[in-house]
């Protein structure tokens, strides 16, 4: 099948030439093209359709500009048989000089907390305790298509005589890094068609909005008069001729005088390449779940180090089912099935789960009048959390 109706061969061997003001086309007429719709340069102009193109593979597109999600072939089943080897790794604890050391370097890292708690605080109990961070990422891509235009140059075009056009799921395309999130956009092969400017119907130029067609405005600065009344330092008014103008109209800057102007959807051209544009979207799906056990906020888990316990990449994961720690197997099972259901639309390309220990020590003290205060140190970084510190603000500064 080769064209539609409505579809015009393209002209390789005519160079075209874009309209410029004063060049060629019948002079603006000041009555003509007045109506809303027609200079379409000043606004968005209208979404073209293209209803009555017949691209294969193609069909049933919406207007110029609006991409439609195409659905993914359907996906592979899901895995059977026996789950791969799950070994964990053993994990670490904070001792009591490590939590010393702790909040001291954070007392350190706030200027104005003063030095002498973090030294002298007694420890009365020092709790390691760890969290665990199950993250799992589904990695997945979408794939959308919509008619695209450019200016019509002359340059060759590639319609459907020269060959069927891929279906959009046979386009290839990878991601360049896996689990990171990516836009390509392609021009499918065979789909290009010429077409007149919807935008100026063809002429590559419009008429100027500012002065419609006249190329003249009214003076600004004289409000139209071709004088102005000036004021003399002895307080006597005169009338001047505006420096402005002349007459009090003057050239039209927005068409340098010429009444129409460049349309802007063809740059003058007069006529479009139209083409069908395949986006490829590379979405990361990240979802996770922690298990920490003492008052600290568990949130602050997410953004620090800690030591992977398991970690498993392949296109379909299997939950974990054998961990120690039966919340960790219920969640990974919760979020697998989740993400089973999820993302529909999309072709899911590889899965990643990982599971990590986070240290926690809860270490009760006191120092002075603070009895039986608490702080967390967290992470391979043992970072603090300690909303509690005695000696906070300014007037930590003056005991030094
Ligand atoms: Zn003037
Ligand atoms: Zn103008
Ligand atoms: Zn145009």
């Amino acid at each position: 099948m080769a064209t539609g109706g409505g579809m015009m061969p393209g002209a390789p061997n005519q160079p075209a030439q874009p309209w410029r003001p004063g060049q060629g086309g019948p002079p603006p007429n000041t009555n003509d093209g007045d109506s809303e719709g027609d200079s379409g340069d000043e606004g968005p102009s209208e979404p073209q359709k293209f209803n009555d193109v017949n691209i294969p593979n193609y069909g049933n597109m919406g207007p110029v500009g609006q991409m439609s999600m195409l659905p993914p072939p359907p996906p592979p089943p899901a895995p059977s048989g026996p789950p791969p080897d799950m070994r964990f790794t053993e994990i670490s604890v904070m001792g009591e000089s490590d939590c010393r050391d702790a909040i001291i370097q954070f007392q350190s890292e706030h200027c104005c907390y003063g030095s002498a708690a973090a030294k002298e605080m007694v420890f009365s109990s020092c709790v390691p305790m760890t969290a665990l961070h199950y993250t799992l990422e589904t990695y997945a891509e979408a794939r959308s298509t919509g008619y695209k235009s450019k200016p019509y140059r002359g340059e060759f075009v590639d319609g459907p005589e020269n060959g069927q056009p891929p279906p959009p799921w046979a386009v290839p395309c990878e991601a360049d890094q896996l689990f990171k999130n990516q836009v390509k956009l392609f021009e499918v092969p065979h789909t290009s068609f010429v077409k007149q400017c919807h935008g100026c119907r063809g002429r590559g130029w419009n008429q100027c909005r500012r002065c419609h067609g006249r190329g003249r405005v009214r003076c600004g600065a004289c409000n139209g008069r071709g004088r102005k009344q000036v004021c003399d330092h002895e307080g006597n008014m005169h009338w001047h001729d505006c420096h402005s103008c002349q007459g009090g109209v003057r050239r039209c800057h927005q068409c340098g005088g010429d009444g129409r102007v460049t349309c802007r959807t063809c740059e003058g051209f007069g006529q479009l390449r139209a083409y069908v544009e395949l986006k490829v979207e590379y979405k990361n799906h990240n979802d996770d779940y922690i298990l920490e056990q003492t008052d600290m906020p568990d949130e602050l888990i997410r953004d620090v180090g800690g030591k992977p316990v398991f970690e498993q990449t392949m296109p379909q994961v299997w939950p974990i089912m054998a961990y120690p720690v039966a919340e960790v197997n219920s969640n990974s099972q919760n979020l697998v099935e989740h993400h089973r259901r999820s993302f529909n639309d999309e072709r899911k390309l590889m899965q990643r789960q990982i599971l990590r220990a986070v240290p926690v020590t809860e270490v009760k003290w006191d120092w002075k009048d603070n009895k039986g205060r608490r702080f967390w140190a967290y992470g391979n970084e043992r970072r603090v959390y300690c909303p509690d510190y005695p000696q906070q603000c300014c007037w930590g500064c003056e005991i030094l």
